[in-house]
Parts: C-alpha cells; structure tokens; sequence
C-alpha cells in the first residue's frame, strides 16, 4: 500500500484500517475491505485462525497478528512502531465491526489522540441489520451491547432502563438468551414490545416479533428438537418505555384484558365480553381486538 497520511503530525506514517467484515453470510463482504485486507502489511485479528478462514476463503494471504481484549494495550505500542515504518494495518474482529462489543477501542482512541491516520472500511455490524428489519423506533435507540453476566448486575442494568424512552438494542448468547428474556419481562412487564433477531444473515435466520410474554414463551416452550430458539447469536430488541397518562393506564388495562380474551375467544364475543366489563364501545374495542389478533 502506499497511501500515506497528508492531514495529521504523522504524515510519513502508514495508516491503520478498521475492516468490517460479515457476521454471518460471507457474501456480505464489501470490494473495500477485501483490497485493503489484500493490501496490508499486517493484519490484526481477534482470533488468528477465525480471519485466516476468512482470508483463505477469498484468497487472500496476509500477515496476522493477534489483538485480542487480553493483549490490546500492550499491542499498541507494537502497531504504532509499525505505522512509523510507514506499514499499513488492518484491523479485523470475528465478525462484523471492530470495536462494536470487540477489541480496538485503546488501539483507536490512543491512535487516534497521537495524530495517526485511521480509515473506517464500513460494513455489516449485527447492531444496525437487526434495527433494519425490527419495525421499531430507529430515530432514536440506545446500544446497550451485553447485559453484566451475574444476577444483580443484570437487574440492576435493567432497572436504570426501565424508563428509557428510545429503543433500546442489547447482544446476547447463547448462554444467557433465556435468563436475560426471564429478567426483563419481570423488570419491563409481560407487554412491553420486542424484536428477537437470531442468526442473522446466516442460514437459520430468524426473528421473533411480539411482546416479552410472548417471547419468553417462544423461548421456554420451543418443541423443535435441538430446542434451537436458544441457540446461536442474538440482537434483543425492546421498545422505549411510554410514559402512561391515567387515561393510558385505563387503556392499557382494557388492552391487557382484550388480549387474554382475544387469546381465547373469537374477536367478535371478546370484543364483546370486554365491553361489558369496561363499558367502553364495542365497536371501537372490536377494532382494538382485531389488531391484537394481527388483522
Ligand atoms: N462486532 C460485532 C458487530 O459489529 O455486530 C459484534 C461482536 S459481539 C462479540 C458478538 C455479538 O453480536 C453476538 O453475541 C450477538 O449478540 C451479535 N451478533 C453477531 N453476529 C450475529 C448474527 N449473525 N445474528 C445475531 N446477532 C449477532
């Protein structure tokens, strides 16, 4: 590579690139990222055998070098000796976008506070393809990346966002899909609205849209036989809290008696029944039931 930095105090040194790459499916790759793992002299990755599967994939040979959470400040000093000869690095993680939940944060923040050059090579992140298909509100969303791994961490996590108004975006394993689902439908209640996106981009891709009632549900009472509604990669998805009038909260009530009715009843007897109860119209109710029961 022989670009060189021109707009910095390092102007002879070479430049560090942050390289997405797929989170799944390989075709996901962009032609920039492969012509700049293709060009540089080094490439660090956060699992040297993971990216030279990548690489191997699409021909490409390349230099790795190993950064990961546990060698990265002390790496850093390595990458800038490199840079100062005037080498370019790429920096890759296991997938998707580096820094995004991955290793590069010291890299990038003490680079970039030293004047070197670094070049974004953007790409798929599993943050931004799950809000792309949630239906929810992405004019505003917080990223919260992984809940705390113990009980009360994650409790207290979730309690700080009980009131949050944005969508809020958290990752999740394998490991700890279910007990994260069990924690917010006691925290944020069995209605609150939530997209479940497993296995993005790869070939079990699935997604799961209702409430957290419904997703624990999905979760806990999964029949297919390797119970594979727990298994794999997982961008949760909630909705921001809306803050409740008392006349909200009168609808709300109706609403959460509509459903259980709507669950066993057909619409017209429950929108019935639930005027009776509430004395509010029929006619609006029916309308209220017909969307509960997605028609
Ligand atoms: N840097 C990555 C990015 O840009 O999305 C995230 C890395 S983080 C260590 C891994 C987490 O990202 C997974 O536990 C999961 O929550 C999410 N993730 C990654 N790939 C995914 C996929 N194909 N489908 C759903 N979630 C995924």
């Amino acid at each position: 590579m022989t670009e060189k930095n021109t707009d910095t105090n390092k102007a002879n040194a070479g430049t560090l690139y942050i390289v997405a790459t797929p989170i799944g499916n390989l075709g996901d790759i962009t032609q920039r990222a492969l012509d700049t793992l293709k060009l540089a002299d080094k490439i660090c990755a956060e699992d040297t055998r993971n990216t030279r599967k990548l690489l191997t994939h699409f021909g490409i040979q390349g230099e790795l070098q190993a950064l990961h959470d546990h060698n990265e400040r002390h790496k850093v000093n390595a990458i800038k000796n490199w840079l100062d000869t005037g080498e370019n690095i790429a920096l890759v993680s296991d997938a998707g976008t580096p820094l995004i939940s991955d290793p590069g944060y010291h890299l990038v923040s003490e680079l970039g506070d030293q004047g070197y050059k670094i070049v974004p090579i953007p790409g798929v992140s599993a943050i931004i393809t799950a809000l792309s298909i949630a239906g929810l509100p992405t004019d505003r969303f917080t990223f919260e990346g992984f809940l705390p791994a113990k009980n009360v961490g994650r409790n207290k996590a979730l309690q700080a966002n009980l009131k949050e108004p944005r969508t809020q975006v958290y990752y999740e394993s394998s490991h700890r899909i279910a007990v994260t689902v069990e924690a917010m439908l006691d925290i944020f209640g069995a209605t609150r609205k939530v997209v479940l996106a497993r296995e993005l981009t790869k070939m079990f891709e699935q997604i799961y849209r209702g409430d957290l009632a419904g997703l624990q549900r999905w979760i806990s009472e999964d029949d297919t036989p390797q119970k594979v509604h727990q298994k794999g990669e997982f961008v949760l998805m909630v909705s921001g809290h809306i803050e409740e009038t008392e006349s909200d909260d009168v609808n709300s009530s109706t609403e959460a008696l509509l459903k259980i009715l709507v669950d066993e009843l057909p619409v017209k007897q429950a929108a019935s029944l639930a005027a009776k109860i509430t004395g509010r119209k029929k006619n609006e109710l029916y309308k209220q039931a017909m969307l509960l029961k997605g028609k």
